[in-house]
């Protein structure tokens, strides 16, 4: 390290998934070991980062709930009252990853770098990208430029803003996209570029998490049927991933009113890959007559982060134009 260049304090923390577990190679099972495979990496940035790390959950991330991620939360929140940090990093399963991060972003109100990572194959996989992406994560939470952006995804040499960023493939290790928008910046061997910036960032430091936000996605030939059975589940809100720009099957439409009557709110976004919803179309089922029913349309996000962001809201109201302005 060269003189008066300060060392670098990284707090680490493990939540399991793939980057922490190992493939046995008789069965080919992957699942958790004895030792972190990624405890390594203090060693192998001994003089130059000085890594503090903490293993939070060992958990597969499609056993990771909302709670989880609260606790999370936490926890991030409390070490960084405690001690100054420069940046932090969390390890996590790709599968919900997205959705920790998204909720983190909504979450935390620190100006901090702060960076989510996992990988597509175990530690002692041929092309194992764990510690790879590790090693990027934390040079990229080292990074002063990255403060003030935002919980941050950095997988495959890409940095992504969380709010963007989504799981693409089942085993490419170059799965986690920004639609759209692509990534925010990339990591070389030696640098770290940022070539967008982001524009806006909101923060609720919500207390709890415990309402209940069902998600489904509609089909050609949809009826009202499973929208009344989310109905009676006693449902505290409702995500629908509804066809291109925003519509509906006609058939649905009675469930939906009946839905809002229960005063269950029901946020829209599309299935589609790309683009935000909007109230284009007149037709029944069409955007427009599902936005006069006050169905809230979501700004660009996908359905499961769509989910996170209900959760959060309904923490702090029910009330349909506000959830409108939270969602705009
Ligand atoms: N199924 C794993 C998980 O999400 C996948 C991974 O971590 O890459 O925990």
């Amino acid at each position: 390290m060269e003189d008066g260049v300060k060392m670098k304090r990284i707090l680490v923390i493990h939540t399991g998934g793939t980057i922490s577990m190992k493939e046995n190679k008789e069965t080919g099972e992957v699942n958790t070991s004895s030792q972190h495979p990624m405890d390594e990496i203090s060693t192998m940035l001994k003089g130059t980062t000085e890594i503090e790390d903490e293993i939070l959950f060992y958990l597969p991330s499609p056993h990771i709930r909302p709670d989880h991620m609260l606790k999370l939360g936490r926890a991030i929140h409390e070490k960084i009252s405690k001690k100054n940090y420069d940046g932090i990093v969390i390890t996590h399963g790709t599968d919900t990853l997205e959705e920790t991060a998204y909720f983190l972003d909504l979450f935390l109100q620190t100006r901090k770098p702060v960076v989510v990572t996992g990988a597509m194959r175990s530690s002692n996989e041929i092309g194992s990208d764990g510690l790879y992406n590790l090693l990027s994560a934390i040079r990229v939470a080292s990074c002063d430029e990255a403060q003030d952006k935002g919980v941050l995804v950095v997988m495959n040499d890409e940095i992504h803003t969380a709010k963007n960023v989504t799981k693409t493939s089942t085993s490419n290790v170059a799965t986690f996209q920004s639609p759209q928008y692509g990534p925010i910046g990339i990591t070389t061997k030696s640098e770290v570029f940022f070539h967008h910036k982001m524009t806006r960032h909101e923060s609720y430091p919500i207390q709890n998490i415990n309402k209940r936000v069902s998600l489904i996605k509609a089909y050609a030939g949809m009826d009202g049927s499973l929208i009344d059975a989310v109905r009676e589940s006693q449902v505290d809100g409702l995500i629908i991933e509804a066809l291109g720009q925003g519509n509906l099957p006609p058939e649905t439409v009675d469930a939906l009113k009946r839905t809002l009557d229960d005063s269950i709110p029901i946020v829209l976004v599309s299935r589609c890959y790309q683009g935000i919803v909007q109230d284009t179309y007149g037709y029944p089922g069409g955007g427009r007559e599902l936005k006069e029913m006050g169905i809230v349309f979501a700004n660009g996000l996908t359905g499961p982060k769509a989910r996170i962001k209900l959760m959060v809201a309904l923490e702090m109201t029910s009330n349909l134009t506000e959830l409108e302005h939270i969602f705009s």
